[in-house]
């Protein structure tokens, strides 16, 4: 075994295991999709490019520093093109370690609407796990247009939906994380997504979210977005 295969083992697997839920919940089909882990300043884990997630193994797991170089990969496997992006966010947004994309059937039919119906304040869990989800336009797949269209939104978000494409969401505690709140965004864009068929969707009142604001702020719990870079709830959603 590699050394750092050695070093990182247990965040390997937990990078490997989360690969196969993310198939196994539905979220990717044929070779989409894609995961990441920063487990350390300049050591990211991501999967192989080519290989369907419900397959991937401790070993097929790659290792990568910040600049994309591989420090590891088995025979036959190369870290997925999607680096570029996993590699920007992390850069831009040090406090972040886990990053799950993919393309959720409903998430994605948010995407392709015409609608930002999922940056809005409807649930409190959601909205205190993660925040808004913000909308990131559309530029081709595996290239460094695509990697720099996060720029901007990167300081007030944590979560993304990619136009025409699909979406990303990031955590601060590892990649297992990461997917957890990836199910809570897509099981939330479902409820919205019933809401508008039983009539519409009605957002939280403001003093609503003021209040998970307050209770945000006694639990001593992270905004959305960089690290001082957001003050409130409200400024997000309102
Ligand atoms: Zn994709």
């Amino acid at each position: 075994m590699h050394e750092l295969q050695q070093k990182y083992s247990n965040q390997i697997q937990e990078l490997a295991e989360s690969s196969r839920r993310l198939a196994d919940l539905g979220y990717v089909t044929s070779h989409g999709g894609n995961l990441s882990y920063r487990v350390a300043d300049d050591v990211v884990l991501i999967t192989p490019t080519k290989v369907a997630k419900r397959k991937i193994q401790f070993d097929d797991v790659c290792i990568i520093d910040m600049q994309g170089n591989v420090l590891f990969a088995k025979e036959g496997r190369k870290p997925t093109g999607e680096s570029p992006f996993h590699l920007r966010i992390f850069e831009k947004r040090p406090d972040l370690t886990g990053i799950v994309h993919a393309h959720p059937p409903v998430m994605t039919g948010f995407a392709i609407a015409d609608t930002d119906l999922l940056t809005k304040a409807f649930l409190p869990e959601p909205i205190i796990e993660v925040g808004p989800m913000v909308t990131v336009e559309y530029e081709e797949p595996l290239s460094e247009e695509l990697a720099r269209a996060f720029d901007d939104k990167l300081p007030n978000a944590n979560a993304f939906l990619m136009k025409n494409h699909g979406a990303i969401v990031t955590s601060l505690e590892g990649v297992e994380r990461a997917l957890e709140f990836f199910e809570m965004m897509e099981a939330a864009a479902k409820s919205i997504l019933v809401a508008q068929l039983l009539g519409g969707a009605e957002v939280l009142a403001k003093e609503h979210v003021q209040n998970l604001e307050r209770t945000m702020k006694t639990r001593s719990l992270p905004m959305p977005g960089a690290p001082g870079q957001v003050d409130g709830l409200l400024e997000l959603f309102f």
